[in-house]
């Protein structure tokens, strides 16, 4: 009985394994690729940073643009501004929610876009975050024709993530990979502020 459980086990992992085996052969390719994670759940910039840290950990160098509102003081800026194998930019101050002048923010945007689009025409940068870029998108402050235009002119080899909430559809058509993170809960709205380590 025991025996027959294990039999069977083996068959099955031994099928597995071939599955497994044979897509591996097929992807062999090499080429940069663009990942786009969106949704409404906590981990999509930590993803992405976390990517940073992989590059870094192979010796590459690594861009990262953010379109925030804000100065927020977080963690991995502190961090990664210390790596020499690292370009930060901030592209977000002067974004503002509540004037709602969307000729000043467009200005901001795009002013911030020329920025970003130096990082994707830089070919020594192994890949490219563009954080919350989905913002200024979703709001008409940048043109996703545009965005995608520069991204696909970028150096063959180059990856690229972009972060945020809501994004385009066209956006998603264009990625190669695309994760959309789920909120099941998040402590927040247990009253928990935002915890340095953990959400900044
Ligand atoms: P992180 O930077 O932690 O990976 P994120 O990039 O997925 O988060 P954002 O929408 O950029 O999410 O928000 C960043 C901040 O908001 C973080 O402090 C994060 O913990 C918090 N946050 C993210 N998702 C939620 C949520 N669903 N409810 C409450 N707070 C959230
Ligand atoms: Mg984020």
């Amino acid at each position: 009985m025991e025996e027959d459980r294990a039999r069977r086990h083996r068959r099955r992992m031994q099928r597995k394994k071939a599955v497994v085996d044979a897509a591996m052969a097929r992807a062999t390719g090499d080429r940069g690729v663009l990942l786009v994670l969106t949704g409404n759940g906590k981990g999509k910039s930590s993803s992405a940073f976390g990517m940073v840290a992989r590059a870094l950990g192979h010796g590459l160098r690594a861009g990262v643009a953010q379109f925030i509102k804000g100065r927020q003081d977080t963690g991995e800026e502190a961090f990664f501004r210390r790596q020499p194998g690292v370009r930060w930019e901030v592209l977000g101050e002067g974004f503002t929610w509540e004037t709602q002048d969307l000729p000043r923010d467009s200005r901001t945007a795009r002013r911030g876009w020329a920025v970003a689009r130096e990082l994707l025409r830089d070919p020594g940068l192994a890949l490219v975050v563009l954080d919350e870029l989905t913002y200024p998108l979703r709001l008409g402050w940048l043109s996703l024709d545009t965005v995608l235009a520069d991204i696909a002119a970028r150096p063959r080899h180059q990856h690229v993530v972009i972060t945020g909430r809501g994004a385009p559809d066209a956006l998603i058509a264009a990625a190669d990979t695309v994760s959309r993170v789920e909120d099941v809960k998040h402590a927040f709205r247990a009253g928990i502020r935002a915890q340095p380590g953990v959400d900044r």
